[in-house]
């Protein structure tokens, strides 16, 4: 295989070949007219590398690549077993290379390298391992009509499938739309952000190795407005599967429209977290925190609305900014003490610093933090202290949008029914959380809650064998669990006349 790479070293020690190419058809290739972008380390704003971006044309390489592997027998007619060991493979593979992938993860996006080794990695190897389980598990059923007749279904793959993905978890989120696609015997062709291109590369090398042939798999980086979209309005991809912003997902949508695309789309959030009066008060801010500040605040489903009854209140908010305090260790990811490293990118880190500015205009209460750290590393990098605002109100913005960084409002409520009110007044509805001692009420906010996942005394505890996905404004379809199988096949119904009367 032509390799076009180069050399990294990261700040561990650790030193690794980097593909830089386009992966296209199980072989690196240069983009048509030398198309390339750079990506940052965040923590010392420094370039680490550049690759190769598609352009149209690529596009149209890859797509036609991925085309005719759906076709080739070599693919088409492989059992699920044999699907099932490649992907199998592809687990063991990602396991035995943990460290140099949780390595460029961290060098790429900023996050601790213990939460890229201990969570990242471990997600995308079980990711890949649960689906290698329902390769041999994607059948169909018989169904009895009439005695003249009976009927049979198949579940055949969708065909060729683009997947768009983004930078705060780069392989687990590969992983978590390559594992049911290729279950089900699909070819994809996935889009990396442009923020993070490195850790999608290393794994194109994996996927050869596992066996994969020719074309399942094309991996291509570039720029959203010009890759993303080149693959969002391709007229012979079957299927996008997209997460990011809901204003791209709103894109996609339309771009998808122009062949009918199937799609499935996870977008973002703005996930209430509910704290009763009889809570357990340790262990509600002991999740809360997680449930907002871990990843850099960086998640979709991220608790980052906190919503305590009057009672507990300022005993919460005390409780709270005093785990914040202790536990938000902000430095350098590579540290292992590390819990929370640089912003992903400048725009990002911006993007958190302008939310300071607008919660204090609306005057909420600031109780912590929000200020640019430089004393860590070369003194550059996109640190910011963790934010907690208090006393936010429904009318105010900080209340409304999605800010994707370490930043938390916190407001108060009285009534059960105000709760409910309150988490559901939002045109998201992609996680949500709820700490109680008393199990009815429990359930009974679970039934009433909008949003596609609700945690009972936990947040964020999201696992590769549960469903995932969103309602209102928060996405269409699900990952993860089996139902993450229906976006990716398509049901073919049979009909046999055995009495033909003719
Ligand atoms: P984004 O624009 O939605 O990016 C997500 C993916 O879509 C990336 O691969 C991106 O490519 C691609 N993309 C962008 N524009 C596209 C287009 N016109 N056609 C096709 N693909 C396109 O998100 P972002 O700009 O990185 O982050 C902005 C906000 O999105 C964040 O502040 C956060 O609110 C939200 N977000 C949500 C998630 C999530 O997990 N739900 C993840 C990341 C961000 P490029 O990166 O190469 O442009
Ligand atoms: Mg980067």
């Amino acid at each position: 295989m032509k390799d076009l790479s180069v050399q990294l070293t990261a700040p561990n020690g650790r030193t690794w070949t980097q593909p830089t190419g386009l992966f296209i058809n199980n072989e690196w290739v240069k983009s048509s007219n030398g198309y390339m972008i750079t990506t940052i380390n965040p923590t010392t704003e420094e370039e680490i590398t550049s690759v190769y971006g598609a352009t149209e044309d690529d596009i149209n390489k890859a797509v036609a690549a991925a085309r005719r592997a759906l076709n080739d027998p070599a693919w088409r007619d492989l059992s699920g077993l044999d699907r099932g060991k490649m992907l199998n493979r592809l687990a063991q593979l990602i396991e035995e290379n943990r460290e140099i992938l949780a390595t460029i993860e961290t060098i790429d996006n900023g996050k601790p390298y213990t939460v890229a080794l201990d969570g990242d990695l471990v997600e995308t190897a079980e990711t890949i391992r649960y689906y290698s389980g329902f390769a041999d598990k994607v059948f169909g059923q018989v169904i009895d009509t009439t005695s003249d007749k009976f009927a049979y279904t198949v579940r055949e793959p969708v065909g060729v499938c683009g997947q768009i993905i983004p930078w705060n978890y780069p392989l687990a989120m590969a992983a978590w739309k390559l594992g049911p696609a290729l279950a089900c015997g699909n070819t994809v062709v996935l889009k990396p952000a442009e923020q993070t291109p490195l850790s999608a590369l290393v794994l194109a090398n994996l996927i050869v190795e596992a066996g994969f042939p020719p074309g399942v798999v094309n991996i291509v980086n570039g720029h959203g407005s010009i890759t993303g979209s080149a693959l969002a309005s391709h007229m012979d991809v079957d299927k996008i599967a997209f997460t990011g912003s809901t204003d791209t997902a709103k894109r996609i949508m339309k771009m998808a429209s122009v062949n009918l695309k199937n799609i499935t789309l996870e977008t973002g959030g703005k996930s209430p977290l509910i704290v009763f009066n009889d809570a357990d008060l340790k262990e509600a801010v002991e999740w809360a925190h997680l449930g907002i500040m871990s990843n850099q605040g960086q998640v979709c489903c991220a608790t980052s609305r906190i919503l305590v009854q009057s009672q507990i209140y300022d005993q919460f908010l005390e409780a709270f900014k005093g785990q914040v305090k202790q536990v938000s260790k902000v430095g350098d990811p590579f540290e292992e003490s590390t819990f929370q490293g640089p912003q992903v990118t400048k725009a990002q880190y911006d993007r958190v610093k302008s939310y300071v500015h607008i919660g204090q205009a609306e005057r909420a209460k600031l109780i912590f933090g929000g200020k640019p750290i430089n004393d860590i590393g070369n003194g550059k990098g996109f640190f910011i202290q963790p934010i907690i605002f208090a006393d936010v109100t429904p009318q105010m913005r900080i209340f409304k949008e999605e800010v994707f960084g370490p930043f938390v409002v916190i407001s108060r409520f009285d009534t059960e029914e105000d709760a409910i009110k309150m988490a559901n007044d939002s045109t998201y509805g992609l996680g949500s959380a709820v700490f109680t001692t008393n199990l009815t009420r429990a359930h009974r906010i679970a039934k009433l809650i909008e949003a596609g996942t609700v945690w009972i005394n936990s947040s964020n505890d999201g696992d590769w064998r549960v469903p995932f996905g969103g309602v209102k404004q928060s996405g269409i379809g699900r990952e993860l669990g089996e139902a993450g199988l229906d976006a990716y096949s398509s049901i073919k119904a049979v009909h046999v006349n055995i009495k033909s009367k003719l």
